[in-house]
C-alpha cells in the first residue's frame, strides 16, 4: 500500500492526573468511579457526547436480563447503575428476569450525575489517537478532537474502548477473533408507535422460550432448564414475511428480542439484525454494516407492522448512534480465563468479584438460576508487556467461552471497578500495577459494595 510519512509536531500537555480512563462503557464508567471514590484524581475521555458506551451510544438497554430468584451476583457499581437509573424514572422492570431494563436516553443523564458525584473529571468528544510512551511504560494518551491533537499525562491509564485500543497500539499481545468466527455485529433500534396492550397479549398468547432461539439460523447450546422458560423472542414474523415474499429470501437471519414495551407506545431494545462478517476495528467495515443494518432493520419493522399484534402503525423511532460490536481485540493478560473457569465456578485468590453463571455468545446460552458462580482475577486486566496499563470491560483476557461470559454489562462493570480500585491503590501506595496489594485492593472493593468471594 502506497505510504506518507506524517511529520513529527509539538502538542500541548492539557493535564496531567494520577488515573486516566479511555472509554466511558459499562467498564470505563465503574473504573472511573471506584477509583475516584479510592480517592484519586481521575479523568474520563470518551470519544462520543455521552457516558454509558454500548448503553446510551448502541441501545443496548438489557443489563440484567439474566437475573433469577437464586442469581448470586458482585453487586457494586454495577447494581448502582440500576438502582440510581431506577431512582432518576430511567429504567423499567424488564419482562424476563428481576431486573431492570436501563433507557438508553435517561441513562446519560444517569451516568452524567455519577461522575460529577464522585469527581470524575469528564473528558468527551476526545478520541484515543496513539499512546505516549517511555519504553514499555505508558505515560499518557495523545487525544483527537476539534482542538487537534492534545496531550493527557497519566501515573495509571486503564483501557476501556472494548476494543483494547490503547493495548494495541502501546505494544501489548492481542488478539482479534477472526472475522468468521466474531460474534455478529447489530444495527439496534426503538419503535415508537406501539398499542402496547395489543402486543403484550400477543406475546401472552404465543410465549416464546429460549428453546426458540435455535429454531431459526442458529443452534444455541444451553443446559436444557433454559429451554422452557420465556424469551422476549421474535423470529416467527420475519419467517412469515420471508415465506410471504416480504423479506428477500437472502436476508434470513433477523430474528432476535425485544427489550421493553412503554405505556409510551414505544418499543425498545430491538436486537433483531444480526451481521457477520462485520469487524468492528476496520471502519469499512463498519460503514458497510452500518448502512447493511439500517435497510434491514427497514425491513424488520415491515415485517413487525404486517404480523405482530399491536405493531401495525409502528414506525422508527431512532437507531443507535452507533452500530454495536460485540466482539474484536482481546489482550493476552497475564492470566487468561478458561472455559473451565467460566462452566466450573473457578476461584482466584485475585479475586477481584464474582460473575454469576450467565453465558451468552459464541452459540452458548446458559443463565444463572442456581446459584453457581464464578471469580474474576485481577490478572486477567493486566496485559503482558505494557506497564502502569489496565483493561477493563469485554478485552479482558480469556477464551471465547470466558468472553461469552464477561463481555456482559454487568461483568465489564465488575471488572472496571476492580481495574479502578487496584490502579488507585498502586498510585497511593506507590507501587507497580504488578505488584499492587491484592489484599488492601479487595479491601477496598469490599468497602465500596462489592462481593469478591
Ligand atoms: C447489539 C448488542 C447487544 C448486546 N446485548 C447485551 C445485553 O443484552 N446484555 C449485556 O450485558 N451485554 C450485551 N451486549 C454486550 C455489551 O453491550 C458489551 O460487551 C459491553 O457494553 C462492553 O462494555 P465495555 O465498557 O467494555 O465497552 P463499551 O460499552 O463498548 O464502551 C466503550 C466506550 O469506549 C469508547 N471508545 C472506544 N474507543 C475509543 C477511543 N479510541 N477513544 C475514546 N473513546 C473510545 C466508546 O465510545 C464507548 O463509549 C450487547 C452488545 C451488542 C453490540
Amino acid at each position: 500500500m502506497k505510504q506518507i510519512e506524517e511529520p513529527a509536531r509539538q502538542i500541548d500537555v492539557i493535564r496531567e492526573t494520577d488515573v486516566l480512563v479511555v472509554g466511558a462503557g459499562p467498564g470505563g464508567l465503574a473504573a472511573a468511579l471506584a477509583a475516584a471514590r479510592a480517592g484519586v484524581e481521575v479523568c474520563l475521555v470518551e470519544r462520543f457526547g455521552c457516558m454509558g458506551g454500548n448503553i446510551t451510544v448502541v441501545g443496548v438497554e438489557g443489563f440484567a436480563w439474566y437475573r433469577h430468584e437464586a442469581t448470586v451476583e458482585a453487586d457494586g457499581i454495577g447494581r448502582e447503575f440500576e438502582e440510581r437509573a431506577k431512582e432518576m424514572g430511567a429504567a423499567v422492570p424488564e419482562s424476563q428476569s428481576l431486573s431492570y431494563e436501563l433507557d438508553s436516553e435517561g441513562f446519560k443523564l444517569v451516568a452524567d450525575a455519577l461522575v460529577e458525584d464522585a469527581g470524575v473529571r469528564p473528558m468527551l468528544h476526545r478520541q484515543f489517537a496513539a499512546p505516549i510512551m517511555e519504553g514499555d511504560e505508558i505515560r499518557g494518551i495523545i487525544t483527537e478532537s476539534k482542538a487537534g491533537r492534545e496531550a493527557i499525562l497519566a501515573k495509571r491509564v486503564i483501557d476501556a474502548t472494548g476494543d483494547a485500543d490503547v493495548a494495541h497500539r502501546a505494544g501489548a499481545p492481542t488478539r482479534k477473533t477472526p472475522v468468521e468466527e466474531m460474534q455478529a455485529a447489530s444495527v439496534m433500534f426503538h419503535l415508537a408507535g406501539v398499542d402496547k396492550r395489543a402486543f403484550m397479549e400477543g406475546v401472552k398468547a404465543d410465549p416464546q422460550t429460549y428453546g426458540d432461539w435455535s429454531t431459526g439460523e442458529w443452534e444455541i447450546e444451553t443446559s436444557g432448564k433454559e429451554d422452557k422458560m420465556f424469551s422476549p423472542y421474535l423470529g416467527k414474523p420475519f419467517e412469515q414475511a420471508v415465506r410471504d415474499g416480504l423479506i428477500p429470501k437472502t436476508i434470513n437471519t433477523i430474528a432476535g428480542t425485544w427489550g421493553a414495551a412503554h405505556d409510551t407506545g414505544e418499543l425498545t431494545y430491538m436486537n433483531l439484525i444480526g451481521l457477520a462478517g462485520c469487524d468492528g476495528t476496520n471502519p469499512d467495515s463498519m460503514t458497510e454494516g452500518e448502512m447493511e443494518g439500517r435497510r434491514q432493520a427497514m425491513r424488520a419493522i415491515d415485517a413487525l407492522r404486517a404480523y405482530v399484534p399491536g405493531c401495525d402503525k409502528a414506525r422508527l423511532r431512532n437507531f443507535g448512534m452507533s452500530i454495536g460490536i460485540r466482539d474484536t481485540r482481546k489482550i493476552e493478560a497475564v492470566y487468561d480465563m478458561t472455559d473451565t473457569d467460566t462452566r466450573e465456578q473457578g476461584r482466584h485468590e485475585d479475586t477481584i468479584g464474582i460473575y454469576p453463571e450467565f453465558i451468552d455468545g459464541y452459540g452458548i446460552l446458559i443463565l444463572p438460576t442456581t446459584g453457581r458462580y464464578m471469580q474474576i482475577p485481577y490478572r486477567s486486566m493486566l496485559p503482558k508487556r505494557i506497564r502502569n496499563l489496565l483493561v477493563a470491560g469485554r478485552a479482558i483476557g480469556g477464551s471465547k467461552v470466558a468472553h461469552a461470559a464477561t463481555r456482559n454489562m454487568s461483568c465489564c462493570a465488575v471488572t472496571g471497578q476492580g481495574a479502578g480500585v487496584a490502579a488507585a491503590l498502586s498510585v497511593k501506595h506507590g507501587t507497580t500495577l504488578e505488584a499492587v496489594d491484592i489484599t488492601a485492593v479487595q479491601a477496598e472493593l469490599r468497602r465500596q459494595g462489592v462481593r469478591i468471594h
